[in-house]
């Protein structure tokens, strides 16, 4: 007796894994996988300054490697007027696209958020006597320029970017 409830008790059961078997296949995999992807750790590049100096040229060494400032005015990424993404010169991490451009009339090319939250990272600089918000390529770690709150709707940002640090290419 005691046997025929557990057999009982074992094909009520059955169906119940079967249906645990379909649920953990191909979409469960799926989910894990995903999971991993997201997971992953954002892309970093790390090199020694003697490394940066072979890979980059002067004036971009002094702007991504030594925060410094391309005169206002020199960079002709100024003018771009097409569609398509500016890159970090050094990592070719996509820094913005042509779409958050605008004419901020500095000399420097603008834009009023990077390509994606992730693009960029910001801290705070105190150099000169100001106190401003530096702007870094999240994968080098890169001097972009600084972002200030003067900038165009939507987001009212003005990321003050040094041309020399990026490079364009078209859509
Ligand atoms: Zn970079």
């Amino acid at each position: 007796m005691k046997y025929a409830s557990l057999i009982v008790l074992i094909v009520c059961l059955l169906p119940g894994f079967s249906f645990l078997n379909a649920w953990s296949g191909q979409p469960f995999n799926q989910v894990i996988a995903k999971a991993l992807i997201d997971d992953k750790p954002p892309r970093r590049v790390v090199k020694s300054n003697a490394e940066w100096k072979k890979i980059l040229t002067p004036d971009q060494y002094a702007v991504l490697r030594e925060h410094g400032t391309e005169r206002a005015g020199t960079s002709p990424l100024n003018d771009i007027h097409e569609h398509g993404t500016f890159y970090c010169a050094a990592c070719h991490n996509p820094l913005f696209s042509y779409d958050t451009k605008f004419n901020s009339g500095t000399g420097w090319p603008s834009f009023f958020a990077p390509i994606a939250k992730n693009a960029v990272k910001e801290e705070s600089d105190k150099s000169y006597g100001m106190i401003r918000t530096e702007v870094l390529c999240s994968v080098c770690d890169g001097h972009l320029g600084h972002v200030f709150n003067d900038g165009p709707k939507p987001t009212g940002l003005r990321y003050c970017m040094n041309g020399v640090a990026m490079t364009f290419e078209k859509k």
